[in-house]
């Protein structure tokens, strides 16, 4: 069970923090990894040793020792999907949905995402920026310390900048690292009724020269979908975003198979996100190009989906499974990853090994951040969580409760104690 870093040795000069007398689960390569009455170091922002408490020396030149008390420590969680910007409230068409009102009721009604437009666009950046960053303070209490960013409640250039914008103030302000990306292609704005092919064309003429100006969004998402956009749009999108040198990634095969999965496989995408129709040709494209599929039990439970994403396959053919929140307030209005965990395992099926490697290493797979960020090993950034946990599992297996002892992000603790 237990697996020692092969680095463990020597131990460094200039260590600035030892952690002791912990357990860790350092979710190395997707597994547990874990670790009995282990150390570990820190020296400046990074991991700089681990090992077992007896290999530990003396260290003379530490500054500060910090004793763990042989709680579990854990790779910081890395939620590589959300809309966490946005202004307005959709809980009056949650009551109305449960009150029997068909989609077509909630929109004639002034609901769906478009209300969350409506909003988003009314708000200026200060007021978007202080609801985001309440957002993004809660999460550091739920031990995610790394944090994804759509945009997409602009639709139009001037609110998906904004948007970004206050993506941007979040990086400076906050904790937590920010991966900003620009999802323009999200719905059909309400100026573009019956024109998805032109506003296709601004997104790629107008809007994306402006997020690469602006110079904050590294990545450019897309929904291909019935309700969305085609395969064909998506791929129209794509090839401008790389050609202006953003990452790509995808919200596929959600709600029917539109085979976007594997157009942006072929792409060289990130990630492709949903995936609950997704086709076994659409996998293996994703196994063939190294595609990360990210489930998002949130949104298939809020929408109470029945069909599960098929997590045999991407099993077999060994297919990184991240795990998000897709925190947004349509369809996974989900501020932790403590209730995700739970409902990848009990709605996917997945184990709590797999859950735990989908929303650490393998969500830092899914934002290109997997050489510095998701699991705890000598060289990668110090960001890592100590949990009041008997093991790793409970954190799939309680819910109503995020055990949070002490957070830690580049080495500085940014919330609780031991
Ligand atoms: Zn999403």
């Amino acid at each position: 069970m237990t697996t020692l870093p092969d680095s463990c040795n020597p131990f460094p000069e200039n260590v600035d923090q030892v952690f002791t007398h912990c357990r860790m689960a350092t979710m190395a390569k997707g597994n547990y990894g874990i670790v009995e009455n282990a150390a570990l170091a820190v020296s400046g922002k990074k991991i700089s040793w681990i090992g077992p408490m007896d290999a530990l020396p003396e260290t003379p030149g530490t500054k500060k020792v910090t004793d763990c008390r042989n709680q579990w420590i854990l790779p910081g969680f890395v939620d590589c999907h959300t809309h966490l910007i946005w202004a307005g409230s959709r809980a009056n068409e949650f009551e109305m949905r449960l009150a029997g009102a068909s989609y077509a009721d909630i929109a004639k009604a002034g609901g769906g995402i478009f209300s969350t437009v409506t909003a988003t666009r009314a708000a200026d950046e200060g007021t978007l920026f202080d609801l985001a960053s309440r957002r993004m303070a809660h999460f550091l209490t739920q031990g995610i310390t790394t944090v994804e960013i759509k945009s997409g409640y602009g639709l139009d250039l001037d609110t998906e900048l904004k948007m970004l914008a206050v993506a941007d103030r979040l990086q400076q302000t906050c904790p937590q690292n920010v991966q900003a990306t620009f999802l323009g292609a999200h719905a059909l704005p309400p100026e573009f009724s019956d024109r998805a092919d032109d506003y296709i064309q601004e997104i790629i003429k107008v809007m994306l020269p402006a997020v690469k100006d602006q110079g904050i969004a590294t990545a450019v998402d897309a929904f291909c979908e019935t309700i969305a956009f085609s395969r064909e749009q998506t791929r129209q999108v794509f090839e401008k975003a790389i050609d202006l040198g953003f990452d790509v990634k995808l919200h596929a095969e959600q709600l029917s198979d539109s085979s976007g999965t594997a157009l942006a496989a072929e792409m060289g995408a990130l990630s492709c996100d949903h995936l609950e129709y997704l086709s076994t040709n659409g996998a293996e494209k994703m196994a063939e190009h190294g595609t990360v599929a990210v489930l998002l039990p949130g949104a298939f439970y809020y929408l109470k989906e029945t069909k599960v994403p098929p997590v045999d396959v991407f099993r077999r053919l060994r297919i990184p499974m991240a795990v998000a929140t897709d925190l947004n307030p349509g369809s996974s209005p989900v501020h932790s990853m403590i209730p995700v965990l739970n409902m990848a395992c009990l709605l996917f099926g997945l184990t709590c090994e797999q859950a735990l490697a989908g929303a650490t290493i393998h969500g830092a797979n899914a934002l290109g951040l997997a050489d510095r960020k998701g699991s705890l090993e000598p060289g990668k950034d110090a960001d890592f969580v100590i949990w009041d946990v008997a093991s790793p599992a409970d954190l799939c297996y309680l819910t109503g409760i995020t055990p949070v002892k002490m957070v830690v992000i580049e080495g500085r603790t940014e919330h609780g104690s031991v």
